[in-house]
């Protein structure tokens, strides 16, 4: 009766979005089956896809800037600096939780031992980037040189315009990573590079966020003079929240063509035959050498299939654990309560254009202080990537098993902790991770060009683990809210104290 009513009205969006899933999947494999289209009509078939992706990165930039400036000025300085440090202590200890996760079974598994990859052709070199480099990088793109230019950074595509990579001031790691995607394309290993990795297409969030925590904090305590910009930017952001109602209606139109574009896409259809039959192995104990799958020319990619499981532990008992503990709610409820944003997670892959969905689920479904997230969330999809952490590691392990390397514990080490700094510096943009991974590789004298092992199934991947990356900056919502409810309720009260009736 009427419950059901409810029910539809609240859930709708979600549910013509699993039903576009649905119906994308169907009509993705009918076209694939009885049509052949050619490369160009496959193009075209996933347009209105394309546009829902542009509509969302496009809401990005006024979204991360107005909540980040409105999210730190309606906080007293005092406050956000302790809600910005919780924040901060959950980010950094998931990251590691996930970083422990993640080597702790690849070394107790060891999927890349038995393989050899003496076949892969590794000419060409590339500038070493140590893991100083990568932290010292890291700190430089939280200082832009130019706000303008962070908005919209360049990719610098070709081994020539990275070829001076000893200058001061230059990023390392940047042309490192390029170097190496530049060999790996002109071998032809992988296409579709266009990404340096760091950079949510074009833009350095790490710089704008910490240019906005500033300003933010500074107009907060302007008093009269600052107001007129605190509301300007309450104004933008309360436009630009309405506009990502607007997008989120087009959606599952969207989506329901990124999901059937994809299918028709894939080249390499096997992959997920053997998938399946890999996760069975796995689900059922050990892998048993020399299995017929064991034989299979791609073995060497489904190895790193290990990472479903591994991101699921993360996504289901560890994260809903330490919410649990904090909150004391039942996490389930409120990760379905971001269903939108995690299906949308793993549509895109890219946590940084999910952000518009990731705040209207906090917001309105599970209703957490829009003064935790309009600050908590712009951070958290930029510098909390669970997922990507554990990937980083898993690979790196998985990559030095293959190498024939016996890591050190100093090794391992290392491999964490540039693990964490790679997934801290990856933008939340596709197979960012994959690129940054670099970073990893080289500061323990890995061949980086050995990211390219593992492309193939890692736009699969990739999608996964952007999902739980955004799991675990909603829980972090959650957390903060429930840690900082003495501080917010103080506020409500001073704030009701410091109203002045302007007429
Ligand atoms: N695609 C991921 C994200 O957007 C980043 C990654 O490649 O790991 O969160």
């Amino acid at each position: 009766g009427c419950d059901w009513k409810r029910f539809l009205r609240n859930n709708w969006l979600l549910l013509s979005t699993v039903a576009a899933v649905v119906l994308g999947i169907a009509i993705g494999v009918l076209v694939r089956e009885y049509s052949k289209l050619s490369n160009l009509e496959k193009f075209y078939f996933s347009f209105p896809g394309e546009i829902l992706m542009r509509m969302l990165k496009l809401i990005v930039l006024p979204l991360i800037i107005s909540s980040m400036i409105t999210g730190v000025a309606a906080l007293d300085s005092n406050i956000s600096g302790k809600i910005g440090l919780r924040a901060v202590v959950y980010y950094f200890c998931t990251t590691v939780i996930a970083v422990i996760l993640g080597i702790v079974l690849v070394v107790s598994i060891k999927p890349g031992v038995t393989q050899k990859v003496n076949e892969i052709d590794r000419t060409g070199s590339s500038p070493e980037v140590s893991s100083v480099d990568a932290m010292l990088d890291l700190i430089r793109n939280m200082f832009p040189e130019n706000l303008v230019q962070a908005c919209f950074q360049q990719y610098k595509t070709t081994r020539e315009e990275v070829k001076r990579p000893n200058e001061p001031g230059t990023n390392r790691t940047e042309a490192s990573v390029t170097a190496i995607m530049t060999t790996a394309i002109s071998k032809n290993r992988t296409k579709e590079y266009k990404v340096i990795g760091m950079y949510s297409d074009g833009i350095n969030v790490l710089g704008l966020i910490v240019f906005c925590l500033v300003f933010g904090i500074v107009i907060g305590k302007m008093g009269e003079r600052g107001q007129i910009l605190v509301d300007f930017f309450n104004a933008l952001s309360d436009a630009t929240m309405k506009i990502v109602q607007i997008i989120m209606c087009y959606m599952p139109v969207g989506i329901l063509f990124l999901i059937a574009g994809k299918i028709i896409e894939v080249e390499d259809w096997e992959i997920f035959r053997k998938l399946g039959l890999y996760m069975a192995t796995v689900l059922s104990g050990s892998l048993p050498p020399n299995t017929q799958l064991e034989q299979s020319a791609h073995l060497l990619e489904l190895r790193c299939t290990g990472d479903f499981p591994r991101l699921a532990i993360h996504s289901i008992v560890i994260l809903p654990l330490i919410y649990f503990l904090i909150v004391r709610k039942n996490p389930f409820r409120f990760a379905m309560g971001m269903a939108q944003a995690l299906l949308t997670a793993v549509m895109i892959s890219s946590s940084s254009a999910t952000l518009p969905v990731t705040f209207r689920c906090a917001e309105e479904k599970n209703r957490v202080d829009k003064r935790i997230t309009r600050f908590v969330l712009p951070v958290g999809a930029t510098i909390n990537m669970d997922g990507t952490a554990l990937y980083e590691a898993v690979a790196a392990v998985f990559i030095a098993q293959l190498n024939d390397l016996d890591l050190s514990i100093g090794q391992i080490v290392t491999i964490s902790v540039t693990a964490t700094a790679a997934s801290i510096g990856a933008a939340g943009v596709p197979q960012a991770g994959l690129v940054t991974m670099v970073i990893v590789l080289s500061a323990v004298g890995l061949p980086a060009e050995d990211v390219t092992l593992i492309i193939a199934v890692d736009w699969l991947l990739d999608r996964f683990r952007t999902m739980v990356n955004v799991l675990g900056d909603a829980f972090g919502t959650g957390i903060v809210e429930k840690l900082s409810k003495k501080e917010l309720e103080q506020m409500d009260v001073s704030s009701e104290v410091n109203i002045v009736n302007p007429f």
